[in-house]
């Protein structure tokens, strides 16, 4: 039942907890990736290197290197990307995971659906198409042509400001990535903005105001508390 080829993407899983590895192998197996598995931090930067998979799937809490240790030892000589799998608690260490280079995080218990789909999300973000400059959501209600600098909600043209537009720009063009405050600070301000958190909701909030049918419960623009933002077309 396997569709697995040495042209699928490989995924390294790094998971100590052998029901939770054992699930994820057998998950993606079936859909046709190429997969391996580590149980310690060491054996993962060792496969890392062997195997340069396509995406990793890095769970936080290892039995012999912290989780950041990890991340550092892959960004040291790769741009791949990473996935951080951390329990509810670890938020701290969530945060501390995407500033040393984590593409993505995602919380146990999830659903592999979820996580098929920010694996998706992953391979294609490092695989960009320079072409794709217009973003229709999947209701159809917003239009964005980031080349013309147009917007459309639901069949009407909606100006945005300068600033407005780098924002929605980012956000359309990183679909369902977890895209830090300080990524989005330092993309659209500068990178003397990386703390201005204000700065941020403020712009956010009109955004909203322009694009979202309901903006007290944003369907396109997603906050991560204290994290940061996530685009859902
Ligand atoms: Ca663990």
């Amino acid at each position: 039942m396997t569709a697995e080829s040495a042209t699928s993407p490989g995924v390294l899983i790094v998971e100590d907890d052998p029901q939770i590895a054992r699930a994820l192998l057998v998950n993606l197996k079936a859909r046709g990736y190429r997969t391996h598995h580590a149980a310690t931090g060491r054996q993962a930067l060792q496969l890392a290197a062997h195997e340069h998979p396509d995406v990793v799937l890095l769970d936080l809490g290892l039995p012999d290197l912290e989780g950041r240790e990890v991340i550092e030892g892959i960004r040291g000589w790769s741009t791949v990307p990473i996935i951080v799998v951390s329990a509810r608690h670890e938020s701290q260490s969530k945060v501390d995971a995407l500033d040393r280079g984590a593409d993505d995080f995602i919380t146990k218990p999830f659903a592999m659906d979820e996580l098929l789909a920010r694996l998706r999300a992953a391979l294609r973000r490092a695989q960009p198409d320079p072409g794709h400059a217009v973003v229709d959501t999947v209701d159809g209600r917003l239009h964005i042509d980031l080349a013309a600098h147009a917007l459309t909600v639901a069949g009407t043209p909606v100006r945005l400001t300068r600033l407005e537009w780098r924002l929605l720009e980012v956000l359309a063009r990183n679909p369902h990535r977890l895209i830090s405050r300080t990524e989005l600070l330092t993309t659209v301000w500068g990178p003397q903005y990386g703390e201005e958190a204000n700065y941020l909701r403020v712009y956010i909030s009109q955004l909203r105001a322009k694009l979202e049918p309901e903006p007290s419960s944003p369907r396109y623009i997603h906050t991560e508390l204290g994290m940061g933002y996530r685009f859902t077309p």
